[in-house]
């Protein structure tokens, strides 16, 4: 089922949904499971699996460095299909513009097609480690925009290269990004939430945001994209905060503020096991609040853990 028609479905009540990131090469699939087993009694309708740019690492052969082009994260595609089978919930991959061709990601539509997994979430992917910004990779697209134009057209029956008459196109559901504190790059607000409403027109059907801790920052976001006539479905991405270091290392890589409160609060932890029931109790806050002002979805980011945020939906849902 479509993330679309699983809002419309909850009739208003507010849906638990969580992110996972693929286990790192090499790694059991044992680890993700016994961290979703865990959140399943809250009965999410769906669940984003995220998808790993490539990286160069350097290989020592005998003092001389070795660069090499890898995927750290592979699987997306593979762990969607396999959460989908194991416990019969929808599964939404996230679709990269970085690292990818348009004819690659073509193949990826439709072998999610013939799985039967009918949402994606069209992203554009950051900037490289070594690169300052985004470089659209040969052969790739440019902007999350151009992606959700692929998608659109593939849901069409135009493929890129030829236009093919089927009974069986695939009909996907897109999620984009949106941002409450705007995208790094966008010179303001405004100007971001217009490339958002342009992602909206060609064919996005939900929005899911980055990461805040300050509702404020979410409820102005959608009032002002409300204003600019974005429509569809907006999901407030929520995170709690789990060690000392997410004070410096959240705003430096999501550009996201935190409250002074929250910053106080976990700035007197003695160690981060007190950080962990801090973030979540802050996040349970959050939780109620957003719920209580009737968001359709609370998408929690899991970076692969469970246990903090099945302490949070015990407490919200
Ligand atoms: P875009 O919508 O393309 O926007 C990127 C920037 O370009 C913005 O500043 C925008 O204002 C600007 N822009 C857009 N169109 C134009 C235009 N036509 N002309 C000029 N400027 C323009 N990253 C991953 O690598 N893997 C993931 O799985 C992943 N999942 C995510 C899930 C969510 C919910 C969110 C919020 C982010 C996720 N990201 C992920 C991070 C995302 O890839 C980065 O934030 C990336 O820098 C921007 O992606 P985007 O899709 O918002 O890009």
């Amino acid at each position: 089922m479509k993330v679309t028609e699983h809002i419309k479905k909850a009739k208003g009540e507010t849906l638990f949904t969580f992110e996972i990131i693929p286990p790192v090469k090499g790694k059991n699939i044992k680890e993700l499971y016994d961290n979703i087993d865990p959140l399943m009694e809250f009965k999410p309708p769906f669940i984003d699996v995220t998808t790993s740019r490539e990286e160069y690492i350097y290989i020592d052969r005998d003092g001389l460095l070795d660069k090499k082009l890898t995927r750290m994260r592979p699987g997306t595609l593979g762990i969607c299909a396999s959460i989908k089978h194991k416990y019969d919930v929808d599964t939404v991959p996230h679709v990269l513009c970085g690292g990818f061709t348009k004819e690659e990601t073509e193949y990826l539509l439709v072998d999610c097609h013939y799985l039967g997994i009918n949402n994606v979430m069209a992203l554009r992917g950051d900037a490289m480690k070594e690169e300052k910004y985004f470089e659209p990779t040969k052969g790739g697209h440019k902007y999350a925009s151009d992606l959700v134009g692929q998608i659109r057209n593939l849901n069409q029956g135009n493929y890129l290269h030829e236009v093919i008459e089927t009974d069986n196109c695939p009909d996907f559901c897109v999620g984009v990004a949106g941002y409450p504190e705007k995208h790094m790059e966008a010179p303001s607000i405004k100007s971001d939430l217009k490339r958002l409403k342009h992602k909206v027109d060609l064919g996005a059907n939900y929005v899911v945001t980055q990461m805040f801790f300050d509702n404020n920052k979410f409820f102005e976001f959608v009032d002002e994209a409300r204003k600019m006539g974005i429509d569809v479905p907006i999901i407030p991405g929520i995170k709690p905060i789990a060690v000392k270091r997410h004070l410096q290392l959240l705003p430096q890589v999501f550009r996201v503020d935190i409250p002074q409160d929250l910053v106080d609060a976990v700035e007197a932890c003695k160690n981060n096991k007190e950080v962990r029931q801090v973030g979540v109790e802050w996040c349970i806050q959050q939780s109620k609040e957003l719920k209580e002002a009737g968001v359709p979805v609370l998408h929690y980011y899991s970076m692969g853990k469970s246990d903090n945020i099945k302490a949070i939906a015990q407490e919200v849902f």
